[in-house]
C-alpha cells in the first residue's frame, strides 16, 4: 500500500475522469501534472504509445519524471531507444531493477524462470520494483489503450489504483492504434525498430515475438502461455 496514500478521493477521481474522458491526452497531463507535482511519474516500456506520452509530457515540463523497469532483458534495441530518448528529450529516466539479477535469479530459481513460471518471474523483475518504487508516489501514468485487451476496455482516463493504492492516469484510454502512429509521424517521434519488424507489444526478450498482420497485437507476448499482463495492470 502506498504510505503516502491518494490525494484525491474516489468522488475526486471520479469527477476528473467525468470531466477528461473528452479531452486530448494533453489536457490530462496537464491536469497530472498541476494536481500530483512531482509525485507523479510515466511509466515507460518505451513502446510506441509510451513514447507519444514521453513527447507529450517534455513539451509541458522540462523536468518530466519517468521510469522504466530493467528486467535485465530487455531486447538491445530498446536500450539504444533509451540512449535516443536522452539525446533528443534530455531525459534522465529512473532506472527500475529487480533485487537478483537475471545470473542471480538462475542460481536461486533455475535457468529460464520465464518458461517455467513466468508469473513469479515477473514478479520478480517487474511488480516487485514497481510495487517499491509506487509506495512513495501519488500517481502514475501509463499509456494503455482501452482496445488493447478486453481487460483494458473498462479502463478509465483517470482511476483508483487499488493494487498499488494510488491513482492511476491513462491519457491514451480512447486512442487507437492509427492516432499513435498519426501522431509518431506528425511530431517525428523516436520509436522502437522492433515495431517495423513485426513487434507491436515489446516487452522481455524471452517472452515477446512477432505477430502476423491482422494478429492481435498483443498476441506476441508469452506465447503458448495463460498469460496476458505482467501483473502491472488489473
Ligand atoms: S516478461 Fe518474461 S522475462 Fe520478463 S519478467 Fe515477465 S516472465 Fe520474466
Amino acid at each position: 500500500m502506498n504510505t503516502n496514500g491518494p490525494m484525491l478521493g474516489p468522488d475526486e477521481i471520479e469527477r476528473a475522469a467525468n470531466r477528461l474522458e473528452g479531452s486530448p491526452p494533453e489536457a490530462t497531463l496537464t491536469w497530472a501534472l498541476q494536481t500530483f507535482g512531482a509525485r507523479v511519474s510515466l511509466a515507460s516500456s518505451f513502446g510506441a504509445e509510451d513514447m507519444c506520452l514521453l513527447d507529450m509530457l517534455c513539451a509541458l515540463t522540462d523536468k518530466p519524471r519517468v521510469f522504466y523497469l530493467d528486467t535485465g532483458l530487455l531486447f538491445p534495441e530498446t536500450y539504444t531507444l533509451i540512449e535516443r530518448c536522452r539525446e533528443r528529450y534530455g531525459l534522465q529516466a529512473i532506472r527500475l531493477t529487480p533485487l537478483l539479477t537475471v545470473e542471480e535469479q538462475a542460481e536461486t530459481l533455475g535457468p529460464e524462470l520465464w518458461k517455467r513460471a513466468p508469473d513469479r518471474c515477473c514478479g520478480i523483475r517487474k511488480v516487485e520494483p514497481l510495487t517499491h518504487f509506487l509506495r512513495t508516489e501519488a500517481a502514475w501514468i501509463t499509456g494503455i489503450r482501452r482496445d488493447q485487451t478486453p481487460a483494458r476496455a473498462r479502463a478509465r482516463v483517470v482511476e483508483p489504483d487499488e493494487k498499488f493504492g494510488l491513482v492511476k492516469i491513462n491519457p491514451l484510454v480512447r486512442w487507437t492504434h492509427e492516432d499513435v502512429w498519426g501522431y509518431i509521424r506528425t511530431r517525428d517521434v523516436p520509436y522502437n525498430p522492433l515495431h517495423e519488424r513485426g513487434y507491436p507489444s515489446i516487452g522481455c526478450w524471452p517472452c515477446t515475438a512477432p505477430v502476423l498482420a491482422g494478429e492481435d497485437p498483443r498476441s506476441g507476448r508469452w506465447q503458448g502461455m495463460d498469460k496476458t499482463e505482467c501483473g502491472l495492470h488489473q
